[in-house]
C-alpha cells in the first residue's frame, strides 16, 4: 500500500506524532489508538497509515488487515460484548474524514451502573 498523507488531516498528524494520542498497536499498515471522546470505557480506533476518506477507497489488503487488529483490540480492553463501528460521509456520521474503525466496548447494565 502506497503512503499518503493529508497535511490538513488530524488522524495522519497523529500518525505522524504530530497529536498526541495513547497509541495501542502499530504495525506497517495500520495504527490504533484511544478515542478522545470515548463512547465506553476502552473505546478503540484503527486506523490505515494511508489517507483515504472512506472505505471504498482503500486496497483490500488493508481491510484484510484492520479485522484482526480490531479483533486483538476487542479480546486485550476484555469487554464480551461490543461494537465495530465504521461511518462513511456526513451523513452517516463521518466527523473525521480519514477512514476509521470504531471498537466501543457495551459494558453490562451492573458494570455501567457500578
Ligand atoms: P466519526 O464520527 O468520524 O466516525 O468518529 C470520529 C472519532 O474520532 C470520534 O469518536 C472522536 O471522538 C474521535 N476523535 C476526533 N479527534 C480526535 C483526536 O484528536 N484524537 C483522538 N484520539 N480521537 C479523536
Ligand atoms: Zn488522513
Amino acid at each position: 500500500m502506497a503512503s499518503k498523507s493529508l497535511a490538513s488531516c488530524i488522524f495522519c498528524k497523529i500518525i505522524k506524532g504530530e497529536i498526541p494520542s495513547l497509541k495501542l498497536i502499530e504495525t506497517d499498515l495500520s495504527f490504533s489508538f484511544l478515542d478522545i471522546g470515548p463512547l465506553s470505557k476502552g473505546h478503540a480506533l484503527v486506523i490505515p497509515k494511508y489517507h483515504a476518506e472512506k472505505l471504498h477507497e482503500l486496497p483490500d489488503e488493508y481491510l484484510a488487515e484492520a479485522m484482526p487488529i480490531a479483533k486483538k483490540l476487542a479480546l486485550a480492553i476484555g469487554a464480551p460484548d461490543y461494537n465495530i463501528l465504521q461511518n462513511n460521509g456526513k451523513n452517516a456520521h463521518q466527523v473525521v474524514p480519514h477512514v476509521h474503525f470504531h471498537v466501543i466496548p457495551k459494558p453490562s447494565e451492573s458494570s455501567e451502573s457500578g
